[in-house]
């Protein structure tokens, strides 16, 4: 597909950016980073391909931007809410800071619990969802480095761009919780995908020397952020674009104390 084909229609969206998953190396794009982004009515979308930290400087949204992408229904991408970007089209417009409004934004798009995820994903292949959930643990997996083997160009250089470190992680992040609204609910274990937290288990790899210390801090991090019993914990969840198994790009703590939307 030629996205500048006359034929092509794209239709003009705006959505606030509520999670960004690890960059994976792309041939044609060198990498690219799936986000996750709601409406203002609430509906949930995926975009791609989306090169983030190769585009301008004023084109790169952040976690809680509002931005403006010129997309289409993804021809290849059977996951009803994918969506191929332009990324010429891309336009930061702003950034959401107060946690109301943010709760606010997303709470449109929450649904009760992974377990009705489930029915949705066999009822009309929805394969995005945001759900209220109580944090157990954060488990480490060691992981096949299949980067080097099925995508040979990772380590190419490029003709005109100078090309970002993207190592694949050694260990593959996991998150083990319960559906908050379920009392029948009996626990998951699904994979953590978000930038952020890779990003910071590279970080804390760089800062501790060791993959283990690194993942104990980052686990005591995660931890204390989303298990403090204060605060109201939720996951947007997606599915693998080969297979149905759920992950978790992005978690949010909420105080309790905000009032419900009023709108
Ligand atoms: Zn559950």
């Amino acid at each position: 597909m030629d996205p500048d084909s006359p034929d092509v229609v794209w239709t003009r969206t705006r959505v606030l950016i509520i999670g960004r998953a690890s960059p994976e190396p792309s041939k044609k794009h060198i990498e690219t980073v799936c986000t996750g982004g709601i409406t203002e009515s609430g509906e949930l979308l995926r975009l791609y391909p989306i090169p983030l930290r190769y585009l301008e400087q004023e084109k790169r949204y952040k976690q809680w931007s509002w931005a403006e992408f010129e997309i289409q229904k993804s021809p290849s991408d059977k996951r009803k809410e994918s969506y191929v970007v332009r990324q010429e089209s891309i336009k930061v417009l702003g950034h959401v800071d107060s946690e109301t409004e943010r709760y606010h934004l997303l709470s449109k798009g929450i649904v009760p619990d992974r377990e009705i995820l489930d029915a949705m994903r066999e009822r009309d292949r929805t394969s995005i969802g945001l759900i209220e959930i109580e944090v157990q643990d954060l488990v480490a997996r060691p992981r096949r480095k299949e980067w080097a083997k099925e995508k040979p160009y990772t380590k190419q250089t490029h003709l005109y761009v100078e090309k970002k470190p993207l190592e694949q992680p050694s260990i593959e992040l996991q998150i083990k919780f319960r559906c908050k609204n379920n009392s029948a609910c009996k626990t998951h274990q699904c994979s953590l995908i978000g930038w952020e937290y890779t990003e910071g288990l590279r970080s804390f790899i760089i800062k501790y020397g060791s993959l283990d210390g690194a993942f104990m801090r980052l686990r005591e991090a995660l931890t204390n952020r989303y298990l403090d019993r204060s605060k109201r914990t939720f996951a947007l969840m997606g599915t693998h674009f080969k297979y149905p198994s759920w992950m978790v790009a992005q978690l949010y703590a909420f105080s309790r104390d905000i009032p419900p939307r009023l709108f």
